[in-house]
């Protein structure tokens, strides 16, 4: 963990990028490729990842993608660079598919829809300018409309022993690729940074992480949130909606009114982007009384 935290990327941007066309037929190719060369290994089989894989597609209702070849149907000029999965990944493949249909599922359809997910990837050997990272994504937006899509990577080594964590990355990730589609610009949110304590100012570097949740001053749950508002946000959204962190997060919430403030700002926010996550949503989610614990002045 302590290792990982910090591969959690920050922004990839890309513009202008068409290949929406070519998510369905990449996905089937794909399905067709790992179907025919996955073998059972450490429990996982060819056949119990494409059922997942089925699943996933089915119940998060967007492009699963398994590239079979170190290229995405975007761009390669980027500095992102990756490796297809192979039979030693079954297993990891298989926890990150489950645990990407576990997570993601939280998230009403109208909401993934409202930010434009159009394909999640799962990939090993991820880097972003020569850094091994766990997460990114590629976002793009029409020239002409402004019109915003994309779509997630996930690398399944990274953290695949430590499901919490897989958890926070799912969430963590998307929600600078929710980010970007809110800022279509990278403008700073005034009202979220007026909201941290006078004179706090974030460190603008990658921070060890010392952990989840450290709290490291009031108005931050994490190290990590200390080096950016996108951060900040991202780690605040992942907390959210990991059930293994509440029991943590009940207790920053509870001494830290700062960190109550930035969840309801959170929490309108999204309710803005689809009225669908609501107070009845959080209310179900967080539970009555961690619910009731955020909503105290
Ligand atoms: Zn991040």
């Amino acid at each position: 963990m302590r290792d990982l935290a910090p591969s959690i990327s920050s922004f990839v941007k890309v513009s202008s990028i068409r290949w929406r066309n070519t998510v369905t037929i990449s996905s089937q190719l794909a399905l067709l490729s790992i179907v025919l060369h996955a073998v059972s290994v450490a429990g996982a089989s060819a056949e119990s990842i494409s059922i997942l894989w089925r699943e996933a597609e089915k119940t998060i209702g967007v492009p699963v993608l398994l590239p079979s070849t170190p290229v995405l149907p975007v761009s390669s000029h980027l500095s992102v660079r990756f490796r297809p999965l192979g039979r030693g990944e079954s297993a990891s493949t298989e926890t990150h598919l489950r645990l990407y249909i576990e997570e993601f599922s939280k998230y009403p359809r109208s909401f993934t829809r409202a930010v434009n997910l159009e394909w999640v990837a799962f990939v090993k050997g991820l880097e972003v300018s020569d850094y091994p990272r766990a997460a990114t994504y590629f976002r793009f937006f029409s020239t002409s409309t402004m019109a915003s899509g994309g779509g997630m990577v996930y690398d399944v080594q990274q953290g695949a022993s430590n499901e919490t964590y897989v958890r926070w990355v799912l969430h963590h990730e998307f929600f600078h690729f929710v980010d970007d589609h809110l800022n279509r610009g990278g403008a700073e949110d005034r009202a979220w940074t007026a909201l941290n304590p006078k004179g706090f100012h974030y460190t603008g570097v990658e921070a060890p992480s010392t952990g989840f949740m450290d709290h490291p001053r009031s108005g931050v749950i994490t190290t990590y949130s200390m080096k950016s508002m996108w951060e900040d946000r991202a780690d605040l959204f992942a907390a959210l909606f990991v059930e293994t962190a509440y029991p943590r997060l009940r207790q920053i919430v509870g001494a830290d009114p700062t960190v109550r403030r930035k969840i309801r700002y959170m929490m309108r926010i999204l309710e803005q982007l689809d009225p669908t996550i609501n107070e009845r949503y959080f209310r179900e989610q967080l539970g009555e009384s961690l619910y009731s614990l955020t909503q105290g002045q």
